[in-house]
């Protein structure tokens, strides 16, 4: 493994990162500078567990055993609004405001969910089973249909935040779910890559990379019949991976039943590796997929990324978007290879 540092731009939105192996050298003299593990330590009760449905708004997607009662227990799976939602679906008009040329705004409008992935009090995600595992996945792709017939969503953000280190407020897995009025930049920056890359060469980025890192396969963590988990070529943090479908498709609310079992299992595996390679690292998942109601994007390809906080962003970061990382890719995937369960 070279310690020569390397200049990386990412293949699809262009952002540019700097792969710098020596820097994991650097001594770290301050304390909190090292990266950061989950702890799970928990002060409160937990308002997600069975028995504390009244703690939460009336659920708008559930599991649950035949003749159990909405909001009281006999759940698998619940999706609640969120008590405390950055944003509501009941501001503003139809329309966005817009005020002068300089100064853009918009009602503070979306509908904010929380998915409560089991009853169990569980505070990491690869304790679930596998089925535990693919309902999340099944409810991520019921609740985008069900939000995309709001016609004023423009996007819905799926995400989850794993431990208090990457942002979550509570310890019971769960996951969230934003609709917005806009689509978020980061999707932007994707579109108009992906779609600069089709017009030059009339191919999917998505699906050329996943035939490249197949081939090289220095890059390629697991894959399984449908879906391959692959580390960022130009990652923000060391072990940030992607996983996504190998066959074309830039809508995730296609996904099938089966194949959400599959991308669990896969899930599930690659952040086994990652627990063990890294000591359960506080990390971040987020689903990348088009535009709510859009048609099937011939440039596009919906995909899933993982971000471990396995360093904190400083000034380069936070000031241009540019991420150093001290551990190569290649070496990161090596890593996880090696750390898979079975
Ligand atoms: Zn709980
Ligand atoms: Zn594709
Ligand atoms: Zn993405």
């Amino acid at each position: 493994m070279s310690f020569e540092s390397e200049i990386r731009r990412d293949p699809v939105c262009g952002r540019w990162a700097v792969v710098a192996p020596e820097r994991s050298l650097r001594p770290m003299t301050l304390e909190g500078a090292e990266p950061r593990h989950r702890r799970n330590g928990e002060r409160h009760p937990c308002p997600f567990c069975p028995g504390q449905e009244y703690d939460t708004p009336n659920e708008v997607l559930a599991h649950r055993t035949p003749g159990s009662q909405p909001d009281g227990p006999g759940w698998q799976l619940r999706v609640v609004p969120n008590k405390f939602p950055a944003l509501r679906p009941d501001v503003g008009g139809d329309s966005c405001a817009i005020e002068g040329m300089v100064l853009l705004t918009t009602p503070g409008f979306g509908h904010a969910e929380v998915v409560i992935e089991c009853p169990e009090h569980l505070t990491a995600p690869t304790a679930l089973t596998h089925d535990q595992f693919a309902a999340i996945f099944r409810a991520y792709r019921d609740r985008l249909q069900a939000l995309s017939e709001d016609p004023r969503v423009a996007y819905a953000a799926v995400f989850k935040n794993v431990g208090a280190e990457a942002g979550a407020s509570l310890g019971h897995t769960h996951s969230q779910i934003i609709s917005l009025p806009i689509v978020p930049e980061s999707i932007e920056a994707e579109l108009d890559g992906s779609r600069a890359f089709f017009a030059r060469t009339g191919r999917c980025v998505f699906c050329d990379l996943a035939v490249r890192e197949l081939a090289a396969g220095d890059r390629v963590i697991a894959r399984s019949e449908h879906f391959i988990a692959v580390m960022a070529y130009a990652p923000r943090y060391a072990y940030e991976f992607w996983v996504l479908p190998l066959t074309h498709a830039s809508r995730y609310e296609n996904i099938t039943n089966t194949d959400t079992l599959e991308l669990a299992a896969l899930m599930n595996r690659v952040l086994v590796a990652l627990d063990r390679v890294r000591a359960e690292p506080a990390y971040n998942w987020f689903l990348h997929t088009a535009p709510l109601r859009s048609l099937e994007l011939p440039h596009y390809h919906w995909h899933i990324e993982v971000l471990p906080r396995t360093a904190r962003p400083a000034g380069l970061e936070w000031g241009y978007g540019c991420f150093i990382t001290a551990v190569a890719p290649e070496q990161a995937a090596a890593e996880l290879r090696e750390a898979l369960p079975g």
